[in-house]
C-alpha cells in the first residue's frame, strides 16, 4: 500500500551523479596513466604495476601499456593447457562483493560511453524482448572466444605440431584472445594508431591495406558502435562487453544490490521515473522490491536512486 501523505522531492544537487563523474575521470587517468606521464612530462613507474595487477582489466590498456585484465590473463592461461583457477575465483568473488560496480564508476570505456551518451541525452531502448536477446550476445562473443583458444592449450600439452600449427591459424588472436570483442582495444589502441598513421602519411588508405579486411570491417563496426552509443546509453557494456559477461555471472546473486520501498513507490503508470533513467535498461520495478541486481546486469550507477522523486530506491548489502 502506497503512503498517501508521500510528497515528491523538490530538485536537489545530483551529488551522486558528480562523485561518479569525478572518480570516472580519475580512473580513467590512472588507468591510462601514460596520459598523465606525457601532460606532467613524468615517468610513474609504480602506476605500472598497479595497471598489470588490476584486476578488472581484461582489455582496458592503453596503447602504452603493457597491461591486461583478469578476461586477458584468464584466456593465456587456457591457451598454455591450463585451467585459470586464481582468475575465475577472483572474478566471481568481485561479482559477488561489488556486482558491477567497476562498469558503472570506474572503467574508462564505460566513462567514454557516457560522454558520448551525454551529448543528445535521449534514452532510446529496445524493446523489452530484444533488450534481452541482446543482452545474450556477450555471452555468445565470451563462448566463442573459449572455443576458439581452447584446442591451443590442449593441444599444447599434447601435440606440438598441431600447436604450432593452430597458433598459426589464430595469428595474433593467441596472444590477443579478446582484442576484436574489446572496445577499449579499439578506444586505446586501435583508434589512436590509425588515427596517427593517417597523420604521419596524410592518407587515408591506411584502413584500406591488403590483408586488413577484418581490421577494416571491424574499425567501422565500433564507429557505429560508438555512434549508437550516443542514443543508447552504455550498449556496448549491455550487449557486448566480455568482461560483463564474465562477472555478471557473479553479480547476479551480488551482495550489494538495490532494494525499492514499495509503500513509497506508486509504480510505473504514476512515475517509472527510476526504469527511464537506468542506462542498462533495467525493468527496476518488475525486479523483486526487496533487493535486485537487474541479472547481474546493474552497475550500481545509482541513477536511479537519485532521480526517484520519492526516495523510495536504497542500497543494501546482505542476501
Ligand atoms: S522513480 Fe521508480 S522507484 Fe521511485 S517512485 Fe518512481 S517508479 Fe517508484
Ligand atoms: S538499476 Fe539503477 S543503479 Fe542499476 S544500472 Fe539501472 S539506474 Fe544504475
Amino acid at each position: 500500500m502506497v503512503d498517501q501523505t508521500l510528497e515528491s522531492n523538490p530538485k536537489r544537487i545530483p551529488v551522486l551523479a558528480i562523485s561518479r563523474k569525478i572518480i570516472q575521470i580519475i580512473s580513467f587517468f590512472l588507468i591510462n596513466y601514460a596520459a598523465l606521464e606525457f601532460i606532467f612530462s613524468a615517468k610513474f613507474s609504480l602506476l605500472e604495476n598497479f595497471v598489470k595487477v588490476l584486476p578488472f582489466l581484461h582489455s582496458a590498456k592503453s596503447s602504452w601499456t603493457a597491461g591486461a585484465g583478469l578476461l586477458e590473463y584468464s584466456f593465456f592461461t587456457i591457451s598454455q593447457g591450463e585451467i585459470p583457477f586464481f582468475f575465475i575465483a577472483v572474478i566471481a568473488l568481485l561479482g559477488l562483493f561489488g556486482g558491477r560496480i567497476f562498469c558503472g564508476w570506474a572503467c574508462p570505456t564505460g566513462f567514454i560511453q557516457d560522454l558520448l551518451y551525454g551529448l543528445a541525452g535521449e534514452n532510446k531502448r529496445f524493446s523489452l524482448e530484444v533488450d534481452k536477446s541482446l543482452k545474450k550476445v556477450k555471452n555468445f562473443g565470451l563462448i566463442v572466444m573459449f572455443i576458439l583458444i581452447l584446442p591451443l592449450g590442449v593441444y599444447r600439452i599434447s601435440n606440438l605440431g598441431s600447436y604450432i600449427g593452430y597458433k598459426e591459424f589464430l595469428g595474433p588472436l593467441t596472444e590477443n584472445t579478446l582484442a576484436p570483442i574489446s572496445l577499449s582495444e579499439f578506444l586505446f589502441v586501435t583508434f589512436p594508431g590509425v588515427i596517427q598513421s593517417i597523420i604521419d602519411d596524410v592518407n587515408i588508405q591506411v584502413l584500406f591495406s591488403e590483408g586488413k579486411a577484418w581490421s577494416t570491417i571491424l574499425f567501422f563496426v565500433y564507429i557505429i558502435i560508438l555512434v549508437l552509443t550516443v542514443f543508447w546509453p552504455r550498449a556496448y557494456c549491455k550487449y557486448l562487453c566480455p568482461y560483463g559477461a564474465a562477472i555478471s555471472f557473479s553479480a547476479k546473486y551480488s551482495l550489494v544490490k538495490l532494494q525499492r520501498m514499495p509503500t513509497r513507490c506508486p509504480g510505473r503508470k504514476e512515475c517509472g521515473i527510476c526504469e527511464k533513467v537506468c542506462p542498462m535498461q533495467i525493468r527496476i520495478l518488475d525486479e523483486p522490491y526487496n533487493g535486485f541486481t537487474g541479472e547481474g546486469e546493474c552497475t550500481l550507477c545509482l541513477e536511479c536512486m537519485e532521480k526517484c522523486p520519492y526516495d523510495a530506491i536504497k542500497w543494501k548489502f546482505g542476501a
